[in-house]
């Protein structure tokens, strides 16, 4: 292409340095994904998405495939006065992501036109309520709230305001949130919710009834990412309904999952009167804005105007342009099918890492962040913007390098492994990081952890979370127990926030034989110093409102469980090992365990051979093929498990416990007022029976809602508040099952100094801290009680019968087992006829089946564990993941 200063020179650059861009000019001619290139063919990582556009990334093929059909069939039509379908699909398809109320959509082509229209919105409301002497608009210094003159008028960016004048004004603006007390804070600052009061001071300057609306970007973005300080917004809130003030909320930037939820505003629990979005509405492939109003405020206008006229004298040549709409519902289909939102919400945490960890470079004055926004604040050069201004053509350039680049270096972090460790621990899911923690705990520290991708990227990311003491044997519940004990104090330890909370449990009985079984499991805990309490249906329904009690013979409430955030606490215990000077490398995938004379010697990975004397196997899903390499059973079978969020259920108060109904094969659990139902079923579905794929990294399933159906169906009459909540997510991934149940822990009977921790059932979370007493800790650290689970491991064999082995005294081969009565149940089982059927349909049963029916899968009769064995007492609780 041709770029000489004559053909650059007619374009008149927006927001641009035209003569120092013309000097040297810097295009982009290709994107994909979420990288562009520059026309000199160099790859550039976009840190930013475009203009916080392109959420789904770049040039992605549904988009430009609607958009083309769509410019093929029908490529304009006015929307005054005529319509045409697509506009009314995507104003259905936005109303079902704003929160519940906001249901009318007015479609405009940016962010700009959306904050006017608002405004006029906001006017042409109150003049139908004969309120038209509200015509002063409050928005906040530092606020963006695009270019035109309204939106300028509102903008508190004084280089955005100086060159045009007085522009319109009756706008008062409240005080940024940009304390020095928040400074480098994760998430939201302590300091600062007293700034809402400001609101009412201007409407004691201005007269109660003189304001028709508050303009607020919930998280401040072309500012540098301002996250409100707790409690702002509700007061904003309270303060804007007292006066019959309309709160808008502009998500020009961060709706659409920015946040971690289709809108700020239902990550931060505050409904506003009128939302303003753009941009990630088409993930930025066609030009589209939109007003998301209350019915109320639509009503109010709609109802207010002669019969024959039209309502609201306002509207743009292009809005809801056809070629828009099929864009915005081609976008909107994504995100829904890829889970887009949920992934942000994720990932966050990761996310949030990587950026506070530039905190300590000379250039960088703050770090500030909230879902998948996050700001960076360089320090000044000589002059105002300077620091900036001077790195932005620096970053383009391919010698420009620059500490805070985002092109390489830092975002992505090269990353050299040594050649030696004593440990090597393959997978970087919640039992990988546990078992790192623990050896740096017991004082091992030359520890290498290799995730192949990244941190909790396999299952950890979706697990439900929940943290529950309670198992079928004395050692698993010890081994749970401790679980709790350590998310307990882990937060406080790491500095890494867990989201751990204490809420207690409810395991309900529906049958007698139910009741029974779980008393018996209350009289167990007892023994081991569990706090565990029976409790009479009504008072469950006390510490449940929502629960439907007709059919429940009792309950049994353990005060002492409760719930964590499964990729924070994973982070924290990397977060703990890694303190102690455990090396933790991501994107580093292994590739071979490398043995002599029938013991480990360490791995060989893409980026060379690692030597090791204990190589530790906690690859989850992939463990099996994993173990393969060195000829090692690990008899684990990936299944589908699913679970849905609901919408926000406003009767459900904060801080119920976890509920379990095995009889309804359900789980529930309240987190941020919405519930989250999960299920372990009769009949689970197997799923990579082909081999795990390699790529497989922080994705889902396709929901399969026939397979839910009568899942959901037993829930609800177990919460019938259900019926009427609406479902926000249909939740479908992969956790790895074992034929028998049990965990798989500690030393491979075919390989000495190879480890196995894996195949948790579902319940890894709970049991990821536990697992350290019995993996590979035993084997540099040993404590008697570790060695003797591996020991355990060893002495069962491949035939799956205790098989003392030399150095081992007999009598602990045969009753040092991982659970008491556990190794000879096997034994058992390992006698009884192969394929003999599982007697009980419970989560083990089906998880069997799953091992059973992989084509991949060695039948369960050539494993070291046996299929029925575990349960072919009674039903089992679906037990928490
Ligand atoms: N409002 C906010 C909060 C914005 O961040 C922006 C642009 O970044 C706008 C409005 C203006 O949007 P547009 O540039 O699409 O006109």
């Amino acid at each position: 292409m041709d770029m000489t200063l004559e053909n650059l020179e007619r374009h008149w650059m927006p927001f641009t340095n035209n003569r120092e861009f013309k000097r040297e000019p810097r295009l982009f001619v290709r994107a994909s994904g979420m990288h562009y290139w520059t026309s000199t063919g160099r790859k550039v990582l976009d840190g930013s998405s475009g203009l916080f556009t392109s959420a789904a990334g770049h040039c992605r093929p549904e988009i430009a495939t609607a958009v083309a059909q769509q410019l093929q069939t029908l490529d304009f039509t006015p929307s005054f006065m005529r319509g045409h379908p697509g506009a009314f699909a995507l104003a259905d398809g936005v109303a079902a992501l704003t929160p519940p109320g906001l249901d009318h959509v007015f479609f405009c082509n940016s962010g700009s036109e959306a904050v006017d229209t608002a405004m006029k919105i906001a006017l042409a409301y109150h003049l139908a309520r004969n309120e038209g002497q509200r015509s002063y608009f409050v928005s906040r210094e530092r606020a963006y709230h695009g270019v035109n003159i309204g939106g300028t008028a509102l903008s508190g960016m004084m280089r955005n305001r100086e060159a045009f004048g007085a522009l319109m004004p009756a706008v008062l603006h409240l005080r940024h949130t940009l304390l020095p007390e928040n400074r480098l804070t994760r998430g939201m600052g302590r300091t600062g919710a007293e700034l809402a009061d400001d609101l009412s001071r201007f409407v004691n300057l201005v007269g109660e009834k003189r304001i028709a609306a508050v303009f607020v970007e919930p998280i401040a973005g072309s500012t540098g990412v301002l996250v409100p300080p707790r409690g702002y917004l509700e007061r904003l809130r309270e303060i804007s309904t007292r006066y019959g003030i309309l709160l808008v909320f502009d998500e020009v930037i961060c709706g659409f999952g920015r946040t971690g939820e289709p809108f700020a505003a239902t990550s931060f629990g505050v409904t506003p009167d009128i939302i303003t979005m753009a941009k990630a509405l088409t993930n930025g492939a066609q030009p589209m804005g939109a007003v998301a109003v209350r019915d109320s405020i639509y009503r109010t206008i709609v109802d207010a105007a002669p019969d024959g006229a039209p309502e609201f004298f306002h509207g743009y040549t292009y809005s809801a342009h056809p070629a828009a709409c099929a864009a915005g519902l081609a976008t909107l289909e994504i995100y829904r099918s890829e889970q887009l939102f949920a992934k942000g919400r994720e990932l966050s945490g990761y996310f949030l890492d990587a950026m506070f960890a530039l905190q300590d470079l000379p250039a960088v004055s703050d770090v500030r962040g909230f879902g998948m926004l996050a700001g960076i604040e360089i320090k000044p050069g000589k002059a105002p913007h300077g620091a900036g201004v001077h790195r932005q053509p620096r970053r383009y350039r391919p010698d420009g390098l620059d500490a805070a680049r985002g092109d390489r270096g830092i975002l992505i972090r090269m990353q050299s492994i040594p050649s030696d460790a004593r440990v090597v621990i393959i997978g970087g899911g919640i039992v990988g990081c546990s078992v790192a923690y623990h050896l740096a705990k017991r004082g091992c520290t030359d520890v290498l952890l290799l995730e192949r991708r990244q941190l909790t990227c396999g299952t950890t990311w979706h697990a439900a979370g929940l943290v529950g003491q309670l198992r079928a044997t004395q050692n698993l519940t010890r081994l749970a127990q401790y679980t709790t004990q350590l998310y307990e104090g882990l937060e406080r330890e790491t500095g890494q926030a867990t989201g751990f909370r204490q809420v207690g449990s409810i395991a309900v009985a529906a049958s007698e034989a139910r009741f029974e079984e779980l008393k018996r499991g209350a009289s167990m805990a007892r023994c081991f110093g569990l706090e565990v309490q029976i409790l009479s249906p009504g008072a469950a329904q006390e510490r449940w409102p929502l629960l439907a009690t007709d059919d429940l013979i009792g309950a049994v409430f353990l005060p002492k469980d409760g719930q964590t955030n499964p990729v924070d606490t994973t982070r924290a215990l990397a977060r703990g090992a890694r303190s102690a000077g455990v090396r933790i490398a991501e994107n580093i995938k292994v590739t071979a365990i490398r043995a002599a004379r029938g013991r480990v010697s360490g791995v060989a990975t893409e980026q060379g051979e690692v030597r090791a004397e204990v190589v530790v196997n906690c690859a989850g899903m992939w463990a099996r093929e994993v173990g393969g390499w060195a000829n090692v059973s690990v008899p684990l079978h990936a299944a589908e498990h699913f679970y849905i969020v609901t919408r926000p259920i406003p009767a459900l108060a904060s801080g119920l416990p976890i509920l379990r109904d095995a009889d309804a094969c359900s789980y529930f659990k309240e987190d941020t007022g919405k519930l989250l139902v999960g299920w372990f079923e009769p009949r689970a579905k197997p799923w990579g029976e082909g081999g795990i794929p390699e790529s497989f990294a922080f994705e889902q399933l396709p929901a399969d809602l026939g397979h839910i159906e009568p899942l959901f169906a037993g829930a609800m009459r177990r919460v019938p508040a259900l019926e009427s909540a609406g479902v926000q997510v249909f939740f479908n991934g992969p956790e790895s099952f074992t034929p028998d149940d049990r965990y798989l822990l500690g030393e491979a009977p075919e390989m000495r100094g190879l480890y196995v921790g894996a195949g948790f059932n579902s319940i890894g979370i709970q049991s990821a801290g536990g697992a350290r007493r019995s993996s590979a800790t035993s084997a540099t650290c040993a404590s008697a009680r570790s060695r003797r689970s591996a020991c355990y491991m060893r002495c069962i064999g491949r035939s799956g019968r205790p098989r003392p082995r030399a150095g081992c005294a007999s009598q602990r081969c045969t009753t040092a087992s991982l659970q008491p009565g556990h190794a000879s149940e096997r034994w058992r089982a390992s006698s009884a006829p192969t394929g003999s059927p599982p007697k009980v349909p419970s989560r083990a049963t089906t998880t069997a089946t799953a091992a059973r029916t992989g084509s991949r899968a060695r039948p369960p009769s050539t494993r070291r564990s046996v299929s029925g064995s575990a349960c072919s007492t009674s039903p089992r609780s679906p037990s928490s993941c």
